[in-house]
Formats: C-alpha cells, sequence, structure tokens
C-alpha cells in the first residue's frame, strides 16, 4: 500500500493547477492514465477567457453576464461572478509562469473574439492554447519533484470511502497490471469529460467519464449530466474540432445554397451565437435538406481570410483539415458538422471544490473535484468557448487551497486494504475471468451510434426512450464481454473495456436526465418540448445511482443572485 497526504486523479489542467497550489506544503500524488502532456487539456485550442483591461468596453461585470445568459440562467451565478473575477489575475500568473500567449501591436496579451462573448476576451497562443498552457504547468510541476510523486499510465479503478469519507483510491499499473491502494486524507478527482459516447466528437479517447462514474458508483450524486454541448465545428465524418477561433477570426458558415444562413437563426451574432445556437443552426439546414450537396455537412469558409492570417493564426486547423480530409482551407471550404465536445454535466461541488450531494450543500469529507469533471456550475446548459480552460485554471487553483486547508488539519483515517483491493480486483476478475462472447467493439459502435442519433443535438420522447432500452440491452450484452487478452502487460483491452462500462452507465444517466428534462436549455433541445420551462426545470438534476445501477432522479436548485432568467436572444 501507498501512502500519500493528497492524491490527485488526473494531470490536465485542473490537476496539475491544484498540484502546484499544494507542492511544498503536503505531499501530493498525481494518478493519470495518460501521460500527463498528452492530457486532453493540451488539444484545446481557440483561447482562455478573462476580461484584461485591453479593451476599456470590456468589463468582469460583462463577462459575468455573457456566462449566465450563455448558460441559458442555468448557471450558479455566485460560482460564475467568483470566476469571471478570477480571470484576469488567472492569466497573469499562467503568463508569469510561462506561458507564451500571442501578442497584439502594443505588446499586450492578445484577444480575439468568441461565441456568446461581448468583447474579445479570448487570451491565445495561436491556435494552441490548451498544450501551451498544459506545458507551462507541468513543466512548473517538475520543480516540485520531491513533494509531487506522478503515476503516469496508471488507471483509477474505486474511490475509497469508508464511513462516508474519501480515504484514498485503488488503480491499476497499466504497465504491469498490478492492482495497489493509495491511501491519502484527501482525494481530488480532476479526470475530464465524457464526449467519447458519441460517435463524432471532438474528444480524446481517454474522455470516457472514469472520474465521474467513480464517484458515482461509490455512492455520490452526478450533476445535469444530460447537459452535453455540440460544438458546431467538427470536421466531416471525424469529428476533430475546427476551432471557434476560426470564425472568431472571421470564418463564416455556408450552406448548400451558398447561404449564409446563421442570419436566420442569430441576425447580431451571425456565426458567433453561442455553440448551442450555432450547433442548431446547422442541424436544421442539415434536416431540411440544405446541406452542402443535399449531404449532411456545412462548409466553414475561411479562403477571405487570406494566406497569411491562416498560417499566422490557424496554422494547427489547417494541418488538421489537410491531415484529416486533404482539404486546404487556404484554397477550400471546409466541410464541417456538429461534434460532442463538452461535458456540463459531472460531479458536484461548491465553490472550494468540495465534493457536495444535495441541495443542503452536505459535504463529502476529503474529496475534491475540479476541471470538466466537476460540476461547480459555471457552465449551466451552455458553455462559452473559452471559459473552461478558465474554469479548469480557476477551480483548479482554488481546489488545491481548498484541499491544502483541509489535508494540513486531516489525518490518515483506518482503511481496510484487504477488502478494497478485493473490490478493485473483482472490477478486473469479472472482465477477465469471465468466458464471455460478445464483442466490446460491436457494443462500443452501437452505443456510440445511439447516442449520436437519438441523444444528439436534437432529442425526441420516443428517440430518447429508443436509447433507453437500446443502452439496458447493451448493459446486459456487456456482461458477457470477451477480452481476449489475459495478460497483464500493458493490456489497453482491459482498458477500452473499463472505459466502455463507464460509457455505458453515464449514457444511461444523461438519457434518464434528458428524458425528465421536458424542455428545451441551452444543449438539451427537445424536439416535442421546444420552450425553456423556467417554472418546472430551472433547476440542476442530481442523478442518484440505486439498487443494480438504476438511476434515479432529484433536484437541486439554481443560484441566482443578480441576473433574473429572460429570453435568450442574440
Ligand atoms: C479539441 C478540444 C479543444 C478545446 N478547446 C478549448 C478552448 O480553446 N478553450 C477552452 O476554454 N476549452 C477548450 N476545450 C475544453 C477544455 O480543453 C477542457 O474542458 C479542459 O482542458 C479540461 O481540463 P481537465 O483538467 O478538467 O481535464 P483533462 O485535460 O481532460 O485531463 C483529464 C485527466 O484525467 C486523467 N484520467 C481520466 N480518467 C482516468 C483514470 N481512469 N485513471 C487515471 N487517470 C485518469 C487523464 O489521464 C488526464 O490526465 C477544448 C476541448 C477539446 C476536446
Amino acid at each position: 500500500m501507498r501512502k500519500h497526504d493528497v492524491v490527485i486523479v488526473g494531470s490536465g489542467l485542473a490537476g496539475l493547477r491544484a498540484a502546484i497550489e499544494m507542492a511544498g506544503r503536503v505531499d501530493v500524488a498525481v494518478v493519470t492514465k495518460v501521460y500527463p502532456s498528452r492530457s486532453h487539456s493540451g488539444a484545446a485550442q481557440g483561447g482562455v477567457a478573462a476580461a484584461m483591461a485591453n479593451s476599456s468596453e470590456d468589463s468582469v461585470e460583462s463577462h459575468f453576464f455573457d456566462t449566465v445568459k450563455g448558460s441559458d440562467y442555468l448557471g450558479d451565478q455566485d460560482a460564475i461572478e467568483m470566476m469571471t473575477k478570477d480571470a484576469p489575475v488567472t492569466i497573469t500568473e499562467l503568463e508569469k509562469m510561462g506561458c507564451v500567449f500571442s501578442r497584439d501591436e502594443q505588446g499586450r496579451i492578445a484577444q480575439r473574439e468568441f461565441g456568446g462573448h461581448s468583447h474579445p476576451r479570448a487570451c491565445y497562443a495561436a491556435d494552441r492554447t490548451g498544450h501551451a498552457l498544459l506545458h507551462t504547468l507541468f513543466e512548473q510541476s517538475m520543480k516540485y519533484k520531491k513533494n509531487i510523486t506522478f503515476y503516469s499510465e496508471f488507471y483509477l479503478l474505486t474511490l475509497i470511502m469508508e464511513e462516508g469519507t474519501a480515504r484514498g483510491i485503488t488503480m491499476m499499473n497499466i504497465k504491469n497490471g498490478d492492482v495497489e491502494v493509495i491511501h491519502a486524507k484527501t482525494v481530488l478527482f480532476a479526470t475530464g469529460g465524457y464526449g467519447r459516447a458519441f460517435k463524432i466528437t471532438s474528444n480524446a479517447f481517454a474522455c470516457t467519464g472514469d472520474g465521474i462514474m467513480t464517484a458515482y458508483r461509490a455512492g455520490v450524486p452526478v450533476e445535469d449530466m444530460e447537459f452535453v454541448q455540440f460544438h458546431p465545428t467538427g470536421l466531416y465524418g471525424q469529428g476533430i474540432l475546427m476551432s471557434e477561433a476560426c470564425r472568431g477570426e472571421g470564418g463564416y458558415l455556408l450552406n448548400g445554397k451558398g447561404e449564409r444562413f446563421m442570419e436566420k437563426y442569430a441576425k447580431s451574432k451571425m456565426e458567433l451565437a453561442p455553440r448551442d445556437i450555432v450547433s442548431r443552426a446547422e442541424q436544421t439546414e442539415i434536416n431540411e435538406g440544405r446541406g452542402i450537396d443535399g449531404k449532411d455537412f456545412i462548409n466553414l469558409e475561411l479562403r477571405h481570410l487570406g494566406r497569411e492570417k491562416i498560417l499566422e493564426r490557424l496554422p494547427q486547423i489547417r494541418q488538421l483539415a489537410i491531415d484529416f480530409l486533404g482539404v486546404d482551407c487556404i484554397d477550400h471550404p471546409i466541410p464541417i458538422q456538429p461534434t460532442a465536445h463538452y461535458s456540463m454535466g459531472g460531479i458536484p461541488v461548491d465553490v472550494d471544490c468540495h465534493v457536495i450531494t444535495d441541495a443542503e450543500k452536505t459535504k463529502v469529507p476529503g474529496f475534491y473535484a475540479a476541471g470538466e469533471c466537476a460540476c461547480v456550475s459555471v457552465h449551466g446548459a451552455n458553455r462559452l468557448g473559452t471559459n473552461s480552460l478558465l474554469d479548469a485554471s480557476v477551480f483548479g487553483r482554488r481546489a488545491g487551497k481548498a484541499a491544502l486547508e483541509f489535508t494540513l488539519k486531516a489525518k490518515h483515517e483506518k482503511i481496510s486494504e484487504a477488502d478494497e483491493m478485493r473490490k478493485a480486483k473483482k472490477r478486473l476478475d469479472d472482465l477477465l475471468v469471465t468466458p464471455g462472447t460478445e464483442s466490446a467493439n460491436d457494443i462500443r459502435t452501437e452505443l456510440k451510434e445511439t447516442m449520436s442519433t437519438h441523444v444528439g443535438v436534437y432529442r425526441t420522447e420516443e428517440g430518447l426512450r429508443f436509447a433507453q432500452g437500446k443502452l439496458k440491452a447493451l448493459r446486459h450484452r456487456f456482461k458477457n464481454v470477451r477480452v481476449t487478452d489475459k495478460g497483464k502487460l500493458f493490456n489497453t483491452e482491459i482498458i477500452e473495456a473499463l472505459e466502455l462500462s463507464n460509457m455505458l452507465e453515464y449514457s444511461e444517466v444523461i438519457v434518464a436526465g434528458a428524458m425528465a428534462r421536458k424542455e428545451s436549455r441551452g444543449g438539451h433541445a427537445r424536439v416535442d418540448y421546444p420552450k425553456r420551462d423556467d417554472v418546472n426545470f430551472l433547476r440542476h438534476t442530481l442523478a442518484h445511482r440505486i439498487g443494480d445501477g438504476a438511476v434515479r432522479l432529484k433536484y437541486k436548485p439554481v443560484s441566482i443572485t443578480k441576473y433574473q432568467p429572460e429570453e435568450r436572444k442574440y
């Protein structure tokens, strides 16, 4: 058994930022299934939001309001106010740590336009902002080599919860298959999002909601899981992201008739309306036969920006479209479609990232969560672009601070190692020992197809009901899944099976929440209930796991401090 003061699971922006906050004061372990610099944060492209002083018209207040409105009034306003206030200092701090941001003519951190923001406030490093930020934090964490122990390529199996408090985790060493326990005073999850359950997604292979489902299985409810963001510009057929920065820099969208159709849907903001609105507009054009050549895609037009600007501001975008579709955006429009991109739901936490379980904010002692796996909720029903790197940085730091305070006063509570090992090994044995006949690949393909077709940009009662039945059947088939590689060394087949079990389970939670939410709000659009219904649904969903994995829904109120809900128009 290994012992640390704190165990952080996840080495993306949120996990690393928290680790740096605590390093030197307590002994920190960082567990990650991929090498730290391969965390999905590194794929972020367009920018990170903050009302810096560049524009005299911009203000923290305006960022605060834009985020509330963007969230379709489901975001918790106390948390949003805190995040937007903390944003400028967070950027300056990251810059001082060594992040190389792009510059404007006056030498200040450059800022570009982004969807749903009233002013240019996306700070960026070309179109590789996440890469620049992640490497800065990883570099900084190296300074604390003596205080931070990295467990790279270790897979989280279970959260150790005894007497209602978090006391550590179990994990599998991917390199040799060994199962180990980390006994800790404090556990912090920063395990990222859950976009991989969809066929078309911008998310990395690792975004399979592992931390969220591990907490859920340990008895913690999960919040607002039905809210999944579809980004309007995924590379056609692939889902790979063509950053919103393309539109921030002046790119626009055309349908099969050559029309800039956004005029019909968001006259003032056009292509820079929030993502839920642009994705629905695209899907409507496609559904009504106005895709390019009558097919299921739209064109992203960048040619008018010119070669020089594309090479300076959007070099990665250009290369991705060349590599995956053979399209050079200097000479041709890029075929795109909506792609599952961001997880608004997650583990419920308070503004200090302490995990809470109900409307009364009852805390789980010793358990914290930050970044995309957490639901603070600063994004409500729809996240604005560039607010997520901000969320991960701001709340990564806040989580670090709060968890440090807790840890300094805490001690290692007793755990029964043998029981915990047994539970963890059972998860593996269920897969390794059972002589199954079902193919994991088939189950995964059917899952993704089902989620994209029936739980995508538009949802209906009928589609959701179908998905519910299908998912139940898939989960049943998964019990009989065949893992052919019985070896211990780098057994990626078993990791993929564990990830699939998480995807199956959270997909059922998404569907349960979506069926019960008989309204349209942000990323959740019901064709049969096209209006937002504040009387019945201005509330967060809390899904509890009962019995053999059935979902029971409860709700909790939204924190509204300043801005009363009004109709959302752009
Ligand atoms: C293509 C793309 C572009 C984006 N662009 C932007 C942008 O421009 N601006 C913006 O604000 N946001 C953007 N986002 C969103 C943003 O990047 C993410 O929300 C944010 O980086 C999440 O950070 P995180 O630290 O919470 O998680 P991640 O960076 O996803 O890290 C998760 C960590 O958890 C670990 N982990 C997960 N499961 C396990 C397990 N079972 N065992 C052990 N470790 C585990 C992983 O190894 C990883 O280290 C983008 C997202 C994508 C997909």
